[in-house]
């Protein structure tokens, strides 16, 4: 696999004018195909509580808040799949906010359900999707320990927590001064025991909540050496900041155009081997330029839900996004939550290849 040093990959970074064109060429040159790849997914943020506070979050919501979502409970969850289905969505994407067991109303109405914890809860409604759906399951929890891992694994076709950064700097900023699973240390142990475990991931950068260059190199790097080891990561989400109303970073400013290009082509010359994606709800007018600097995939499109993360920001139609893939020059194309080359039984769990089974054959 490629190999660049911190120095190189600083360098690519900075370039400017008409060699940010060539970086842009060269990573294209990577693609195996012309293909630009989706996920037709339901979105299920099962809880807004969260147990961090960062400085550029619109998900989060406290327990008293009216918009809040308390705990959506199995009814709903059930319900909002069985619409899924008839759209043929082929994954639930769960989210919620981290441990929000540690609030002590959400703790206590778990009990009364009947589990000890989110993971509990959220394994039961993984095991209930692929046993009442042809949908499979991906689950986006957070910083776990590896025994949660191992038991979210048997339900779960992949699994994603965003890397960020590997800025411990950006503990002490505004950003994330107020999130102790922040912590990059944390993240990367997530991350790690995952590849110990094979779970096929989707981890993923954020750009412009401080980071420096030089920081945007190092993480890159720690995400190659984990993919070096471990060989698990399937896709990687470069997320650009975006200042929102109403939150502490209100007034920072999002990262350039060309900022992003140039992080976007650098990553798919370090991972060829990788699927790369930038959200196009957050780029609806440059997402075509991502595509050109060596994106391959549009991740998770929805027919049915918003994306609560980023609620302010429609998902494109499905036929817009055709139509920018096509324009580029592209063909789009639907994929499962796991890639191809993770469906075995080294990677994945018997319940889930017969899961993956059915849905072939009902297509
Ligand atoms: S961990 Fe996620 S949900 Fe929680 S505050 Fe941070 S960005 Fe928001």
């Amino acid at each position: 696999m490629p190999s660049f040093s911190k120095n190189e990959i600083v360098s690519l970074l900075n370039l400017k004018s008409q060699s940010i064109l060539s970086l842009m060429s060269i990573a294209n040159s990577k693609r195996f195909n012309n293909v630009i790849t989706y996920s037709k997914n339901v979105f299920l943020p099962l809880t807004h509580i969260c147990r961090n506070e960062c400085g550029y979050c619109t998900f989060r919501k406290e327990a008293d808040n009216s918009d809040s979502k308390f705990l959506m409970f199995p009814s709903e969850v059930l319900s909002i799949l069985k619409k899924a289905s008839a759209y043929e969505c082929k994954e639930a994407l769960f989210t919620f906010g981290e441990r929000p067991e540690e609030n002590e109303k959400l703790k206590s109405l778990l009990d009364k359900l009947g589990y000890d914890n989110m993971v509990e809860y959220l394994y039961f409604l993984c095991a209930e999707t692929l046993r009442k759906t042809n949908i499979l399951p991906h689950s986006n929890p957070g910083v776990l320990k590896r025994k949660e891992l191992k038991i979210l694994k048997e339900v779960n076709a992949s699994m994603g927590l965003m890397l960020e950064t590997t800025s411990t700097r950006l503990m002490n900023t505004i950003a994330h001064e107020k999130s102790p699973g922040k912590n990059p240390w944390l993240r990367i142990q997530t991350i790690e025991n995952a590849g110990k475990l094979k779970i096929p991931f989707t981890t993923g950068l954020l750009i412009g909540i401080g980071e420096t260059i030089t920081e945007r190199a190092e993480s890159l790097l720690e995400l190659r050496r984990l993919q070096n080891k471990y060989g698990h990561i399937q896709e990687i989400i470069i997320q650009n900041f975006k200042p929102k109303i109403g939150i502490p970073m209100e007034n920072y400013q999002e990262p350039s155009l060309i900022e992003m290009v140039k992080m976007v082509a650098v990553t798919k010359l370090l991972f060829p081997d990788v699927g790369i994606q930038v959200p196009p709800n957050l780029n609806r007018h440059n997402a075509q330029i991502f595509l050109l600097a060596g994106a391959d995939d549009w991740g998770g499109l929805s027919p049915l839900t918003k994306d609560y993360v980023n609620p302010e920001a429609p998902w494109p139609e499905m036929r817009e996004m055709e139509n920018l893939t096509k324009e580029t020059g592209f063909t789009l194309k639907e994929r499962l939550p796991v890639y191809e080359k993770f469906i075995n039984p080294d990677f994945l769990d018997e319940r889930i290849l017969d899961k993956i089974q059915d849905i072939k054959i009902a297509q």
